[in-house]
């Protein structure tokens, strides 16, 4: 079949309408991924769905529609959870099952008596739907089990003969297929992670189960909740393999066995052609092996956009080994890590030897009374702050660098005036750039160095560190904890502790990065006004930061 390529204009649109309406397939995209799209109540139709990606018949499709109201056909009732869901995240990229009315044919449900439906957003998607003037059943367009496709051109390299038509959108927004949230039992549950959250959804429901299959293996014989999430899936064709350290242990492990300066054998036995690193931009200079990069370290939403292409990248690379980056499993970055793991059949390895965990948060959210509790639970904990008055790091060489920036007098004899320096240093931003310049480099040798120490005593390491990110300290992270409470809460403990006004207080928090800045950022968030008891919220995080303590 010669497959025609349409232009995403109006007469594009027309005619993708029109061979939908005639029964054929048409590739569109969506603001998730491309969607290869059918008449979702045209068996015949659907049914050359299933073959023209290889799908397996018990894998259900999703039906998508521009309006609520036609929701109502497809399903037996519509709760008022779903209308909640719908007015929250409609048209976007959420997907909601509910039992499906008569209406719906098995095909397209999988044979289940549920039935998939979402409302894109994406303007030509919604423009083929009214066209076509039928609900269209569109899985992922792709060859089943490989990565879904997010452009015009991976589109055609999956379906090119296979199908009518395929609509050039260009590059999708989200970049991986939708959240799937399944209101047909007793409480919400999450089947497949995507760019609508689960915190998100929880605001919205009040309640929500994460379905086991979204970061773990079925076990065999098991029922899925979602079908597809029981599928290999979204793989290249190379074995890949999900690494979990932090960037730098990430870099060593990766340059310990295939990088140039390797001494182990499968360097030099130069098995390492076609071995390749999945890692975020930050961490891609460290590598010295080839690598492809998939969005920055804290930015789940980038790395969405960038996962399937970058997949297809290593493919057309002719990637053989790939090792990722595993990301923060938070937000966006749960649905990153879900199908990185699918695409690596769940191969999944720790980097060796205890971890380092960056400890985080604002002014009065009880970052140091929570390290305090980790220590009791057996953690190395580094005070970083104690570091900035150090000796370690005020040494010879540094003092003369001080006196050069700031004046003989202030280490005159060897000793350091601290209010001079301080009165001299922290007038303007420019000197107080300059004093970091000189003090930051020597702090944070000396942190490394401690916590090397430490480390070496089999320890797990908790960095206490306000200016982590700052420092480039998160580098050494496998794990971030950031330590929170409302801003009322913070406010009230400052006060309390520090003797400020209130105005001085206040001003002192909102210099302070916002939430967002530690919910991008932290593996982990541990809201001290909540219960209070820092004690167990302790437990909680440590049992949670699994092989915390060794
Ligand atoms: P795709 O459109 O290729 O992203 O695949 C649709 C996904 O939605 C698959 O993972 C299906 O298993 C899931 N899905 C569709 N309909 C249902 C349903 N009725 N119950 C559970 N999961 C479903
Ligand atoms: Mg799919």
């Amino acid at each position: 079949m010669t497959t025609e390529q349409l232009a995403g204009n109006a007469s594009g649109i027309a005619r993708a309408g029109e061979i939908l309406r005639a029964g054929g397939l048409v590739a569109i995209p969506t603001e998730t991924v491309y969607g290869l799209a059918a008449n979702a109540l045209d068996s015949d139709a659907v049914r050359r769905i299933y073959a023209a990606k290889d799908r397996p018949a018990d894998n259900p499709l999703i039906v998508h529609i521009t309006e609520i109201i036609q929701w109502l056909p497809l399903v037996e009732s519509l709760p008022e959870e779903a209308l909640r869901l719908a007015e929250a995240f409609w048209p976007g990229p959420l997907t909601v099952i509910l039992k499906k009315s008569g209406l719906v044919p098995e095909i397209t449900s999988g044979g289940l008596d549920t039935v998939a439906v979402r409302c894109p957003s994406h303007p030509m998607a919604r423009a083929v739907i009214e066209a076509a003037g039928v609900p269209l059943a569109a899985p992922s367009a792709n060859l089943s089990g490989r990565p879904s496709p997010t452009s015009f051109s991976d589109t055609l390299s999956h379906l090119d003969g296979r199908v009518e038509a395929v609509l050039d959108g260009g590059d999708c927004a989200v970049g991986v297929e939708s959240t799937v949230v399944s209101l047909a039992g007793d409480c919400p549950r999450l089947l497949r992670p995507g760019g609508v959250t689960a915190e998100q959804l929880r605001q919205v429901l009040g309640r929500l189960e994460i379905d086991s299959a979204v970061t773990g293996m079925l076990a065999p014989g098991a029922r899925a909740a979602s079908p597809g999430m029981k599928y290999k899936h979204y793989a290249p064709k190379a074995e890949v393999t999900v690494v979990d350290g932090s960037p730098e242990e990430f870099a060593a492990w990766i340059n310990g066995r295939y990088g140039h300066k390797s001494t182990e054998t499968a360097y030099a036995k130069k098995e390492t052609a076609g071995v390749f690193a999945l890692c975020f931009e930050e961490t891609a200079p460290l590598v010295d092996v080839p690598a492809v990069t998939c969005g920055p370290r804290y930015h789940g939403a980038r790395q969405a956009q960038a996962l399937f292409a970058a997949l297809h990248q290593l493919d057309s690379l002719g990637a053989r080994l790939v090792y990722a980056q595993r990301p923060v499993p938070r937000g966006v970055g749960l649905a990153v890590y879900n199908r990185l793991l699918r695409a690596a059949a769940f191969r999944e390895e720790q980097v060796p030897g205890p971890m380092v965990i960056g400890l985080v948060g604002p002014s009065g959210a009880g970052k140091s009374a929570f390290g305090a509790e980790l220590s009791r639970l057996g953690f190395g904990v580094l005070d970083c702050d104690r570091f900035t008055r150090s000796a370690q790091v005020y040494d010879g060489a540094c003092l003369a660098e001080l006196q050069a920036a700031f004046g003989e007098d202030v280490a005159a004899a060897g000793v350091l005036d601290r209010q001079l320096l301080a009165a001299r240093a922290f007038g303007d931003q420019e000197s107080r750039a300059r004093l970091e310049a000189i003090t930051l480099p020597r702090i944070v040798r000396a942190v490394r160095a401690e916590t090397e120490r430490l480390l070496a005593e089999g320890r797990p390491v908790v960095l206490d560190a306000p200016t982590l990110f700052e420092a480039g300290l998160d580098s050494m992270c496998r794990r971030v904890v950031a330590v929170t409470a409302p801003e009322p809460v913070r406010l009230a403990r400052v006060l309390r502790r520090d003797g400020l006004t209130e105005a001085q207080a206040l001003q002192r928090l909102r210099a302070q990065p916002p939430l967002e800045f530690y919910q991008a950022r932290a593996d982990l968030l541990v809201d001290t006004a909540e219960g209070g008891d820092l004690a167990r919220l302790a437990r909680r995080a440590a049992r949670e930061l699994k092989g915390g303590v060794g």
